[in-house]
């Protein structure tokens, strides 16, 4: 089987090396709304570089390559870290959620939907 984009044999998952690699991979970040509460935004680092501060109810977003990587949510009194490898999903979203411990809010992750 070859390519119908660029003429290239395909591998043996039936997947274009070549055009695979020129797809926009994209890591998404959200972190769900809470209603009740104060709400401390926290850092989150993508391969060990800071993307933003993920407030409550806010999505983060980055483009990344293919391959294994690394998110991060930088809580004050614990950091999450979390391994996202990417190789036919062109997005994976990571929901997390946020509770508020005594002095910086702790967060959890909820769901990792790879699309
Ligand atoms: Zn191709």
């Amino acid at each position: 089987m070859y390519c119908t984009e660029c003429g290239k044999a395909l591998n043996e998952a039936g997947i274009c090396d070549a055009c695979e690699k020129n797809k926009t991979k994209k890591i998404i970040v959200t972190r769900e709304k809470k209603v009740m509460g104060f709400a401390i935004s926290f850092p989150v680092f993508i391969d060990g570089e800071k993307l933003d501060n993920l407030g409550n109810g806010k999505s983060l977003e980055k483009v990344v390559s293919p391959g294994k990587h690394v998110v991060e949510f930088r809580c004050v009194e614990k950091t999450i870290t979390q391994e996202v490898t990417l190789d036919k999903n062109d997005t994976v979203e990571i929901t997390c959620k946020a509770s508020m411990g005594l002095i910086a809010a702790i967060a959890s992750i909820t769901d990792i939907e790879y699309k």
